[in-house]
């Protein structure tokens, strides 16, 4: 049986005047939303809640979205609308732009009847990761430096697919999370980024194999971090949360008090977890009380009954497996000691659906497969139809479904009044064929245009004025001492 501590009590916020009642069922992060009444305490827009002033990385101004065949994500069917965006939010939806009552110096986007729905969401992504193993190009420099850009080109990758939010479970050092800030902030282009940091696992655990990456504590900025005993799981814990982790990945193998004691402290720290597992870890994760696992890796019938029972969601990531298989198979890695062809994945996928547990979309794109794009995201949205989805039950588990996966539900994934405004513009019915979504026209990220007719676009920067007085003084007086 699970041990893991029962936290069942009721929070009550407002979000622009509507109540809220968040449900903490059995062992889930302690979120502290019952503290934080969000009319008077704005907080961060990631899964920490940290109070931010009012109107933190908010862009200027207004946006109008005019003629507009709108699928919000929520279940409905796609209808005609208009929507209002001020700053980050979307402010109000009418069925057409005069019940808007937009500002008059609003920024108009008449999009024309295409299809306006919410950005994609990827749960599972690594935009640091090395492209080669053991080599020493550029590819595989694991310095902060070589990360950070690794980064900065993958994010334009996914926000060009129409990829609005994506959740890296792993990369290296500071980057993911210096990533994140400069998005949030507009200094960069790219989809919202939840980082997990590094990803922890035993000695000689998944991605510490033959020639994988350097790992952290002894190579501190790397994409793995391996941890010894439940003291140093918990240490490995609150290393990533110091970094400003959004939430915990956990790789097998590991004890029982290990993956106990690390699941056990962030959770008191707010934090949900997804593992990395296979086979009987899988069980021990579930069993420590875990929020979500990835992959489609072999487990018993007793842990999916055990998942379905604790609500333990699964990312199941089928493309890279085909991507892998394609290639030849998954050869000379001790954590992948089973048989795992494209039928096995999906099966595995199917006994996970019928047995009720929550499925989100990730692609998990390594080594150089972000170039692929959007292809893995479509081809994920499209094994996920081999369930026996329809296209529009596919786009709400990229969307509704992955912004629950995250924590994030009350804050992205749909497009009703009062969520942040990340949404894309597509010339096509995706809700009828997701093949339309590589006819993307527009992205807005956080209130703002980031894709235009297909392409990033990145507007002029603002000069700054010189000051006449007061300039900033370059002290040089040590140097030339
Ligand atoms: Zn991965």
């Amino acid at each position: 049986m699970p041990q893991t501590p029962i936290f069942r009590r009721l929070c009550f916020g407002t979000l622009l005047g509507l109540s809220i009642v968040t449900v903490v069922a059995a062992g889930q992060p302690v979120d502290r939303a019952a503290w934080i009444d969000s009319s008077v305490t704005a907080t961060s827009d990631d899964p920490r809640r940290v109070p931010v002033p009012k109107g933190f990385n908010e862009p200027a101004g207004s946006i109008v979205i005019r003629n507009a065949r709108l699928f919000d994500g929520t279940g409905a069917p796609a209808r005609p609308a208009a929507l209002l965006i001020s700053g980050s939010h979307v402010l109000r939806i009418g069925a057409s732009e005069a019940e808007l009552a937009a500002p008059a110096d609003a920024q108009v986007i008449d999009v024309a009847g295409r299809t306006v729905m919410p950005g994609l969401i990827d749960l599972h992504t690594h935009l640091t990761y090395v492209e080669q193993f053991g080599l020493p190009a550029a590819t595989s420099d694991e310095s902060q430096a070589g990360a950070a850009l690794r980064g900065q080109e993958r994010l334009r990758y996914y926000v060009e697919s129409g990829v609005t939010s994506v959740r890296d479970v792993a990369s290296h050092g500071a980057a993911p999370f210096l990533l994140k800030q400069w998005v949030a902030s507009g200094r960069i282009p790219g989809p919202r980024v939840f980082a997990a940091g590094s990803l922890i696992t035993a000695v000689g655990g998944h991605a510490t194999e033959g020639e994988a990456m350097r790992t952290a504590p002894s190579y501190p900025d790397g994409a793995v971090y391996e941890a010894s005993g439940a003291n140093g799981f918990r240490n490995a814990v609150r290393v990533q949360f110091k970094r400003g982790a959004d939430f915990i990945k956990l790789g097998s193998h590991f004890s029982k008090e290990e993956v106990r004691a690390a699941v056990d402290e962030a959770h008191a720290l707010g934090l949900r977890v997804t593992v990395d597992s296979e086979t009987i870890y899988t069980q021990t994760a579930v069993e420590a009380g875990v929020d979500c696992v990835e992959h489609p890796l072999p487990r018993s019938d007793e842990t999916i009954r055990l998942m379905a029972k604790l609500n333990v969601c699964s990312v199941m990531t089928l493309v890279p497996y085909q991507y892998i298989n394609a290639g030849g198979g998954y050869y000379f890695s001790t954590s992948r000691r089973f048989t795992e062809t494209d039928a096995v994945n999906l099966a595995m996928a199917k006994k996970m659906d019928a047995a009720g547990i929550k499925i989100g979309i990730g692609t998990d794109l390594v080594v150089g497969w972000y170039r692929f794009l959007p292809e893995p995201y479509l081809q994920e949205l499209r094994n996920y139809e081999s369930l026996g989805k329809t296209p529009a039950q596919a786009l709400i588990a990229a969307t509704k479904t992955n912004a629950e996966i995250l924590g994030m539900a009350d804050r992205l994934g749909t497009l009703i009044p009062g969520k942040l405004a990340d949404l894309i513009v597509v010339d096509g019915r995706p809700d009828e064929n997701v093949e339309d979504l590589r006819k993307l026209d527009h992205v807005i990220v956080n209130g703002r245009v980031v894709v235009r007719n297909g392409r990033l676009d990145i507007p002029r920067h603002v000069e700054e004025k010189a000051p006449l007085s007061n300039f900033p003084v370059l002290n040089t007086q040590s140097i030339a001492k």
